[in-house]
């Protein structure tokens, strides 16, 4: 098993003193090892990751120089579009199919060096916050395997925590990224919406959707970032302006010295209705912030408390959209065609049998809010809460360089305990969707534990801040050191 950082992994191989094909064979095996209690991965590419080895390996022989992350072992959300490797985004709808090219995120780790070693399991379609909606099972937390990983990005962040692989993909659209890193001990970052390209990412809600670097490290975090974010003209609203040093924001943030930062705590997330032990681990980091020079205060943002709310409105709104391009003409599955049924009776059987529960719940709900005689009571609502969520942003930003929070108001629940009940699931993004309305970064960066269980400390920025995000970040862990889940 290797525990090394990514950075460590990457100087090594840029050292000789490990091949990448090694490295590779390692987590592999690894893979085989716990993946069969984990099920961190939907599809594990054995033969392209060793490929992409041999392929850096034969470049270093040449005496290339490459990135800091060249030859590094990397799992893929499975709602990335990769070239020619299965991409289901946890739905029966999409099995079998293999996306005819790779994302730009994709094509960027590939150029970077990079090594995919498979494509992780998550909740169908990324909605969800535990990855039991996944259409092929849940994942497991490393932690304590009778637990929810998170969601929807359970599978990166539980393949991160079991040492299957020292870098993911995740993708965040109301803290698919963030909460899975939170209850898995791990860190995940959502850059500025913008700020990595959507192109081949499979749309839930377009307005929200970014996608992200997670790590066990905030400095692995920041150099993943690197790789992944930058303009992209296949994404219309890829933001064209330079990406933020944030590698030399997290070795800044590492010194310790948090002189002259200013810290607001949002006072609307100041514990009701959060588990006292997260509220404990949360407070006593805040405390040594304030050691390190950090000035807090406490700051008021008083829609963030409809954020969820207005959420549950937008994205199902989007995704109904959006999914109706899962038609059982165009991807995948395809059910009823025998020759002698209608199209429209072909789609809608598909659509049953190909789509899991709560994403019909979810496209129901976003129909309706759109249709006509609705759409002013809800979507239209729904946006104008919107619009108040980002004022209070840009206030809280006039007095503070950024925002702290809890990332999560409970650690990783018991597989099953919140399943029957949606608002329950939704709870869990109760601190992290308000970003996302923003479109500013936020990352999630390990705090400590509440009875045995990893706690996340959310840092939320400026949008094209994610600089100072990262900052602050670092200066965390450099408090509350990393977390070695039990070995498995
Ligand atoms: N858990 C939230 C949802 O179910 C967020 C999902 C996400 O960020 N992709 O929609």
């Amino acid at each position: 098993m290797i525990k090394e950082t990514a950075a460590a992994l990457g100087a090594k191989i840029a050292a000789r003193e490990v091949s990448a094909v090694e490295v590779a064979q390692a987590h592999l095996d690894r893979i085989s090892e716990v993946d069969g209690r984990v099920h961190a991965f939907l599809h594990v590419d054995a033969e392209g990751a060793l490929k992409a080895a041999r392929e850096v390996d034969a470049k270093l022989d040449k005496g290339e120089k490459l990135g800091p992350l060249a030859g590094v072992p990397i799992a893929v959300k499975d709602v990335i579009a990769t070239k020619g490797v299965p991409t289901t985004a946890g739905s029966k709808i999409l099995e079998g199919w293999k996306p005819p090219y790779d994302a730009t995120i994709m094509s960027r780790m590939r150029e970077a060096g990079l090594v995919m070693v498979g494509k992780t399991n998550m909740d169908e379609f990324a909605m969800g916050s535990s990855t039991e909606y996944s259409a092929y099972g849940p994942s497991f937390n490393p932690w304590d395997l009778t637990r929810i990983p998170g969601g929807s990005g359970g599978g990166s962040a539980a393949a991160l925590a079991a040492y299957e692989a020292p870098l993911a993909i995740g993708t965040d659209t109301g803290g698919s990224i963030r909460q899975p890193g939170a209850v898995t001990g791990t860190v995940g970052a959502k850059p500025t919406y913008g700020g990595t390209s959507r192109y081949g990412l499979i749309a839930f809600s377009s307005s929200l959707d970014t996608p992200g670097p997670c790590a066990r490290t905030v400095k692995d975090t920041a150099l993943l970032h690197t790789v992944i974010a930058g303009h992209d003209p296949m994404d219309s609203t890829s933001i064209p302006q330079p990406v933020p040093d944030v590698v030399a924001a997290a070795r800044l943030g590492a010194t310790g010295d948090l002189t002259g930062v200013k810290i607001g705590l949002v006072r609307e997330f100041s514990g009701e209705g959060a588990e006292p032990g997260v509220m404990a681990a949360f407070r006593d980091t805040v405390e040594a912030l304030t050691k390190l020079g950090a000035e807090v205060v406490e700051i008021s943002a008083p829609h963030f408390l409809y954020a969820l709310p207005a959420y549950y409105l937008i994205a199902p709104s989007e995704c109904s959209s959006n999914l109706a391009r899962f038609d059982g003409v165009r991807f995948g599955l395809r059910v009823g065609d025998d020759g002698k049924r209608s199209l429209e009776d072909v789609m809608s059987m598909t659509r049953e049998a190909g789509f899991g529960n709560e994403v019909k719940r979810r496209i129901i709900v976003g129909t309706y809010a759109l249709s006509s005689g609705y759409y002013d009571a809800y979507y239209g609502q729904a946006q104008k809460v919107r619009t108040l969520i980002a004022r209070d942003f840009a206030a809280a930003f006039e007095q503070v360089d950024v925002l702290v929070s809890p990332t999560t108001p409970f650690t990783a629940f018991l597989l099953g305990s919140r399943t029957s009940d949606p608002y329950q699931m939704y709870l869990a993004d109760l601190y992290t969707i308000p970003t996302n309305l923003y479109g500013g970064p936020a990352i999630s960066v390990p705090c400590g534990l509440s009875e045995g269980l990893p706690v996340g400390f959310q840092v939320m920025a400026p949008t094209m801040a994610d600089d100072r995000m990262y900052r602050v970040a670092a200066a965390v862990e450099s408090v509350a050191g990393t977390l070695t889940p039990p070995a498995l």
